[in-house]
C-alpha cells in the first residue's frame, strides 16, 4: 500500500499507509478529521484510558510500518511491542475500574434521590427490594 504524502508536525514524511480515498493515513486524511477532534476533546477531559489506548495504537502502528518498511529493528520492536501490551492492560484496567466507579456513583445517587422522594406514609417503600 502506498505511504500517505502528508508530513508529521517534526517535519518528518509520515510512514503510515494511505488508508482513506484521499490518498492519506487515518492521521492525516480530511475523512477523519471530525472522528479525531473527537477524540481529542473526548481524551483530553475524561476518558484518559481511552486516550491512552488510541495513542498506544499509534505507536504499534508506527512499529509494524517500521519494521514491514525494514527501517525499525526487529528487536527493538519486539520489546516496545511488549512495553505496549503492558500499557494496554494498564488502559483497559483503567477503563474498567473507571466505568465500575461510575456505576457506583449512579447507584448511591439514585439511592439519594429514593430516598429524598420516599412517602413519610409509607416508610418501607424503596428501602427493601421485593
Ligand atoms: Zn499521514
Amino acid at each position: 500500500m502506498a505511504k500517505c504524502p502528508a508530513r508529521k508536525k517534526d517535519g518528518t514524511p509520515c510512514t503510515l499507509d494511505a488508508t482513506h480515498p484521499d490518498a492519506k493515513c487515518w492521521a492525516h486524511s480530511s475523512y477523519t478529521d471530525e472522528a479525531r477532534r473527537r477524540g481529542k476533546v473526548k481524551g483530553g477531559k475524561a476518558k484518559p484510558g481511552l486516550a491512552r489506548l488510541a495513542a498506544i495504537d499509534r505507536s504499534l502502528e508506527d512499529i509494524a510500518s517500521g519494521v514491514l518498511a525494514g527501517t525499525t529493528d526487529r528487536a527493538r520492536a519486539a520489546i516496545a511491542i511488549q512495553a505496549l501490551n503492558a500499557r494496554i492492560r494498564l488502559a483497559a484496567t483503567e477503563v474498567q475500574v473507571r466505568s465500575q466507579t461510575e456505576v457506583v456513583a449512579t447507584f448511591e445517587e439514585l439511592e439519594r434521590r429514593l430516598q429524598e422522594h420516599r412517602d413519610p406514609a409509607d416508610p418501607d417503600h424503596g428501602s427493601t427490594y421485593r
